[in-house]
């Protein structure tokens, strides 16, 4: 994800270059293949970098527990600012505001973090494996995707759900069932 841009730096103003990027980031401790295009224009004081990238990053599904991978699409324009001078090599001071991206004394230009913050906001906060995910079974727990499990139908008999909240023992759990059969 790295790019060396001494050539652009020295080009004049409003000059654009294409460069066609893949590798492996590290989003969120996973490895993540990266790939996409990025175009580079030279701006009077960086190099602005608009990217359309896309990667698939391996998560959770908040119903069914299971890891699925889910594709995103990033949509990066972040301004990268050289701390050297191309020509003279004399340092360059950087703007005001705090956490700008920069171009490193040996101008190269690394999209890598940007690729990692932008990844990081693209995963959509409600995270299932599919639209109909089934989930777990709330008895033992198993994975209802792959067909039902052995728990009785009764147990999920929402009468039987009231009942158990109350704190029963085990006779008088006996007699009330009695009573409602
Ligand atoms: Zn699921
Ligand atoms: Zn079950």
């Amino acid at each position: 994800m790295q790019i060396n841009v001494s050539q652009q730096l020295k080009a004049s103003i409003g000059s654009i270059r294409n460069h066609g990027v893949s590798g492996i980031v590290n989003v969120a401790g996973d490895k993540s293949m990266v790939q996409g295009e990025v175009k580079l224009m030279r701006t009077d004081r960086s190099i602005l970098a608009k990217s359309t990238l896309h990667t698939e990053v391996e998560v959770t599904c908040s119903r069914c527990l299971s890891l699925f991978g889910c594709s995103l699409t990033l949509n990066i324009e972040e301004e990268y600012f050289p701390i050297t001078d191309v020509v003279s090599g004399a340092s360059l001071p950087l703007p005001e505001e705090s956490g700008c991206f920069t171009i490193d004394e040996y101008h190269v230009l690394d999209l890598t973090e940007a690729i990692r913050q932008y990844a990081l906001l693209a995963i959509p906060m409600k995270l299932l494996c599919r639209e109909d995910c089934a989930g777990l079974c709330p008895s033992c727990g198993h994975n209802l995707n792959q067909g039902c499990c052995d728990c009785s139908p009764q147990e999920t008999d929402p009468r039987w759900s009231v009942l158990s909240k109350l704190t029963l023992t085990s006779d008088a759990m006996v007699n009330k069932r009695k009573e409602m059969e």
